[in-house]
Order: structure tokens, then sequence, then C-alpha cells
């Protein structure tokens, strides 16, 4: 599989997102091979009445990348109908982090899961409908209203970005309905173990077990101290008896 990527970020971003993280992704259904900047906004578009980016003005910004299958444009404004993203010309989505920024932040879910979980939706979306309508002309089918922590989630409340950005999955339905369209060979097995990939680091997920399982997090550390204890009293003994003779 070979489906290049481009992503261009438009404006200032209130947050660090790691791209070289996300160019090193190891995946074998995409590849990001550049980014590149748009550091401001013209001023003369960003007037005082200004309340969103719309389709027209994210098409007038960016220039796809010839090289790229699709261009991606991540910003920090909000979008047409505050979406999170937006699918806005043939081979040109736009990301957005307003809201959802500080919602990921809050859930201590990097930035780069729900970029990533976006990448693999609309990549997925591309091979499934040969011909992606815009978001602003239909969405597609396969985008369910319930919330199962998929893929194809579509979180129209903001806040349930958190459950398929922290452990994407695909849900049962969109499995099978998956399995039944034409796809490269080889690109739904690899799609489930790759977006298995995307957790949140170590520290946090021990932070959320310690949350949801507070108990449970008592007896370890309780157990884990005996242990210690335990294997610092044998080894005394044995270097007492080692030094005794
Ligand atoms: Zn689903």
């Amino acid at each position: 599989m070979n489906f290049d990527i481009s992503i261009v970020q438009l404006g200032q971003l209130k947050r660090q997102i790691n791209f070289g993280m996300l160019q090193q992704w190891k995946s074998k259904i995409f590849k990001i091979n550049s980014v590149s900047e748009i550091l401001q906004i013209p001023n003369s578009e960003n007037s005082i009445n200004w309340q969103y980016l719309s389709d027209d003005l994210v098409r007038s910004y960016i220039k796809c990348d010839s090289n790229a299958k699709i261009t991606i444009a991540i910003t920090e404004y909000s979008l047409e109908d505050n979406f999170y993203m937006r699918k806005v010309d043939s081979g040109l989505t736009i990301i957005s982090l307003f809201q959802v920024g500080d919602i990921l932040r809050y859930s201590d879910i990097p930035v780069e899961n729900f970029i990533l979980r976006n990448i693999y939706k609309i990549v997925t979306l591309t091979y499934v409908y040969l011909d992606l309508p815009n978001t602003s002309d239909e969405i597609p089918d396969i985008i369910h209203e319930e919330t199962r922590s998929c893929l194809f989630d579509i979180s129209g409340i903001k806040t349930d970005i958190v459950y398929s950005s922290s452990k994407p999955s695909l849900c049962p339905q969109c499995e099978a309905n998956l399995r039944q369209r034409q796809l490269p060979k080889g690109f739904m097995n690899d799609l489930i173990s790759e977006i298995k990939k995307i957790r949140k680091p170590l520290f946090c997920r021990i932070s959320d077990f310690i949350k949801c399982h507070p108990v449970w997090a008592i007896i370890i550390g309780i157990a884990t101290q005996l242990c210690i204890g335990l294997a610092a009293g044998l080894f005394a003994n044995y270097l007492y008896y080692l030094i005794k003779g």
C-alpha cells in the first residue's frame, strides 16, 4: 500500500504537536511524507466577524501537495458546524483542535493519538468510497451516532472523542461492514493491528487504573511492598550466611 500524506499546520497551535513522532509512525497503510506550516492566517481574512474557518477559506489557504494522495491541514480554529474534521475538497481534509485539544489534555490523551485516529479514519474512508463526498455534501453511511470507541464514531458531542482517541478500535458492525468492501490485500489486518498501538503513555494508563480500581491499586501496592520486604530479608540472610562462611 502506498498512501502518501502531507500535513500542513494552519495558523498557530496552542499546544506542541510531535510531528516527528507522526512521521516516524510505523504503518503499512500510510506514510506522512512532509510537514509544512502557514504560521499566520492573513489579517485581511481574520476579521472580527470571522467565527469559523469555512470550507471555502480552507480551500483558499491550502495548496495540496501533488506528491501526496491527501493533504491534511491541522488548525486551532473552529470549523463549519463545529466539526473536528472535514473533508473540504478532493484530497484535502482539515482537522480542528478547537475544544478537542483541551478535552484531550484534561483526559491525558496525547493530541497525536487523536490525529492518528483521524488519519486512519480518512484513509479507510478514501479506500471504501471511490469518490468520497465532501463533508458539506454527505456524511459517509459507515459513520454512526452511537459512541463505541470506534474509528467511525461521529462524536457529535466533542467530549465523546475521548473514547475513540484513548483506545481506538473497530466496532463489530464496522468491522463486518469493512470486510464486505473491496480493500487492498491485508488492509483489514494491518488496520486492526495498527490502531491497537494507539495508546496513552504507560504512566497515564497506570494513573487511569488507580482511578478506576482504587481498592485493587491498594492491594497490589501492599502485596508489592510485602514481596520486596520478603526478598530483602531473604537476601540479607543469604549475605549473612555467606559472610559467616
Ligand atoms: Zn463502528
